[in-house]
This record gives C-alpha cells, structure tokens and sequence, in this order.
C-alpha cells in the first residue's frame, strides 16, 4: 500500500536541513499545523524562531487527516459541559469557533466554511445527538436538528473542512518570508532547556515548544500514560457524481468520518476501535484489516463506488483527560500535543498559545485547559 493522502496533490519546494549551530530565542519542534501555528506567532511577536521537522512539513497527521474543522474538544458538547464544567466548555468552544475563523481568513484557498454534521449510527446515538443539540442551544452555539440523504442528526453551521496540507505548506512559505529559519529532514534527537540537537546541528535557543501530536510520549517519556499514540486510516476514492456530501460527515461517535471534496474524491477514515487494541501502535502505515472496513463501509454505507485511488494512515495521540496537553514539561520547555483525533482546530490554538507563554504572555486556552482538568478531576473523586 502506497500510504501517500489524497491531499499531496501540488509540488513541494524541499527546506534545507539544519547543518551546524544556530541560534534562535525559540525553537519549534514539529512543523504540523500546530507547530507551524506557533511559528507564526513568535514571528509576529517579533521572536527570532527556528523550526524544525523529522520529515517534511505537515509530513505526519497535519498534512494526512480528515480535512475537519470541528469546534469544541474532542467530547462531543454535551459529554464536555459535564466533564469539564460549563462555563470552560463553553469559552473553549467560542474559542475554537474563532480559531476557524482566524484559518479561514488566513488560508481561504485551503478552508470551506460549509458546516458539519453529526450523524446518529442508532437510536442511542441519536438521543445523544438530542442531548447535545440541547447543551449547545442552552448556550446560545449555533446547531440545528438535520434530516437528510446522510441521515438524523446535528448540523454546526460554524464547523467546515479544508485541505490539510496545503494550508499547512503555505503557512510554511509564509513564515519563511517573515524571516522563520525551518529546517527539514532533521529531527530532534535531544531536547534539553536551552538546546535542540538534530543529526546535522544544534539550536541554542532561549525556549524550546515541542509540537507532536503522534508519538508525544516517545519524546517525552515522562507523559507515558497520560498520552497514548494510536493509528488513524483513511482511503479516498477517484471523483465521483454517484453521490453529493456537501459538508463533511461524523457518524457512530466519531469514529467514521468522510467529506466530498471539491472536484467530487470522497476521503473516508475510521473504524479505529474495531481492531481490538491493535490500532494503539507507533506503526503509521495502513493494514489490511481496517482497509478492507474502509472498503466495505464506503461501498455499503457511503455508497460509492468509485475506485479507491489513495490509502493512507498516520499517527496521533490521545490523551487520558480529552482535554490536550499544553505544558511546560521540562524547564522552558512546553509539549503540546494529545488531541485526541480532533487536533486541527485545538493544535492551532493550542499552538498560538505556546508561543506567547514561551514569549512570557499568556494564554486564556492555557488557563482554561487547566481549569477544565481540574474540573474532571474533583467531579471524578
Ligand atoms: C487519518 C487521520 C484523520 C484525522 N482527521 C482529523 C480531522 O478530520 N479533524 C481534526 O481536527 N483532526 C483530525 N485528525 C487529527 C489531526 O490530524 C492531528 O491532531 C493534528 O494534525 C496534529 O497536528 P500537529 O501539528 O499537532 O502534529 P503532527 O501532525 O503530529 O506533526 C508533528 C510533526 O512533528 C514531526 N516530528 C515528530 N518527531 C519529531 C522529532 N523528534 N523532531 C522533529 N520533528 C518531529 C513530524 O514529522 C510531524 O511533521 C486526524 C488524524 C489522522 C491521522
């Protein structure tokens, strides 16, 4: 299997890799969506930033998900008001809605602002669907009640999809004109406060943010345990008119998720749970077992029939609380990462706000992360 995503769609100019020592005030490990996020902040903060990747920029989920852009956390709004409390489930959605915003006036090549559904796989799922259509009106979030060729659900009308990859290489291309040094193809092999070492060279940098979502724990095995890394497959399908999905689809809890996009490919993830415990694995490439669910599924339940052209997977990690980890885990050292599977809006919030505690400001999303935890925390006692 090719593991290459529908969206590796344009030629890519290759960064250099880093050679030698550089200096830097901070130094941003990972260039996804949230790393590149927080690049973008420390440079309009006026910061001097060197960013640098294992691989090529958004070469790991960022640039082979879904396409989703969700507002909220990772519970669906319902599930969060309980757990994390109402008044920072509610901020952290406003905040998320913004976050949307902010990306669709930024890259408006790469964003649809066309709404989300949530479709119920049964009647349990629909009550949940009735619960949460509730939770948001009591709230004043926007969702209607959805009837429709997917199905009965919700609809978020402030939700929207967009194109991963090319968001994310033309903030790439940005940052490097405001005068962002990032280096490809030179991973981090140490971090300590003060220094990044990569095979080539060093970073001396006042600040170090560490913005991996897959994997998080293998650099920082110190969030063993409260970050787990998992594998998410995903196939796309050449364009198709057999059917017309105008807005990207979440069905049976999240786990199945596709979108149309615009020349008519059909990108359908899932079936992440039905493996037996076989998808919590550092391995990135798809299998057999879930392809053939994928298969199955888009053939079945989509209902399309259009070949499959692209089979992909990629890593993410998910994290014990539902809530992402934004920390200074080491001194002046921050990990972010822990989304959940829903880290494309979250991871660059959760970017931007590095950034300004690394610069010394704050970071309302920080403090209503902590909030939120200590919420779940004293309710679960
Ligand atoms: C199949 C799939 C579908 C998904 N669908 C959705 C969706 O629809 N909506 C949504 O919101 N979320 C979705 N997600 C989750 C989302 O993609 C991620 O949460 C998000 O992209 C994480 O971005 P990131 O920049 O934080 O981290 P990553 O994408 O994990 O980027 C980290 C970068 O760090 C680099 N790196 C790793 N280790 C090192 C090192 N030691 N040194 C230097 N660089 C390193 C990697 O090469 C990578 O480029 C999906 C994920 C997958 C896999």
């Amino acid at each position: 299997m090719s593991n290459l995503p529908v969206w590796d769609d344009a030629a890519w100019t290759p960064l250099p890799r880093l050679e030698g020592q550089v200096e830097a005030d901070v130094c941003v490990v990972g260039l996804g969506g949230s790393g590149l996020a927080c690049v973008d902040e420390l440079v309009r903060g006026g910061a001097r930033v060197v960013g640098v990747d294992a691989g090529m920029v958004a070469g790991g989920a960022a640039g082979r998900n879904g396409g989703f852009l969700l507002a909220g956390t990772a519970l669906f709004y319902n599930d969060a008001v309980a757990t994390f409390g109402r008044e920072s489930a509610r901020r952290i959605y406003q905040l998320t809605v913004e976050q949307i915003e902010r990306m669709a006036a930024e890259t408006p090549d790469a964003v649809r602002r066309v709404g989300s559904l949530r479709i119920a796989a049964d009647a349990e799922e629909e009550e949940d669907c009735r619960a949460q259509l509730a939770a948001m009106r009591a709230d004043a979030l926007p969702a209607e009640w959805y009837e429709g060729p997917e199905g009965r659900g919700l609809l978020v009308p402030t939700d929207g999809a967009y194109h991963p990859l090319r968001r994310c290489r033309t903030l790439a291309v940005r940052v490097v004109e405001a005068r962002a040094r990032l280096f490809e193809h030179s991973p981090a092999l140490a971090i300590t406060p003060g220094m990044v070492t990569t095979p080539g060279g060093c970073v001396r940098c006042g600040a170090v943010i560490v913005a991996v979502d897959g994997k998080l724990e293998r650099i920082f095995p110190e969030l063993e345990g409260r970050v787990r890394t998992a594998r998410l497959q995903m196939v796309a399908t050449a364009p198709t008119d057999e059917v017309r999905v105008p807005r990207p689809v979440y069905y049976r809890w999240g786990y199945e998720y596709w979108q149309q996009l615009p020349d008519g490919r059909v990108a359908l993830g899932g079936f992440r749970d039905t493996a037996e415990g076989r998808e919590w694995t550092d391995d990135a490439t798809p299998c057999a077992e879930i392809q053939d669910r994928l298969d199955v599924f888009l053939r079945e339940h989509v209902g399309v029939r259009a070949p499959v052209t692209h089979r992909w997977a990629a890593s993410v990690s998910f994290s014990d609380s539902w809530l992402p980890l934004l920390e200074e885990v080491r001194p002046r050292v921050w990990a972010l990462g822990g989304y959940s599977g829903t880290g494309n809006v979250l991871g660059a919030l959760c970017g931007r706000a590095a950034a300004s505690l690394a610069l010394g400001g704050g970071a309302e999303i920080a403090e209503l992360l902590t909030a939120a935890a200590e919420h779940a925390r004293t309710r679960t006692i």
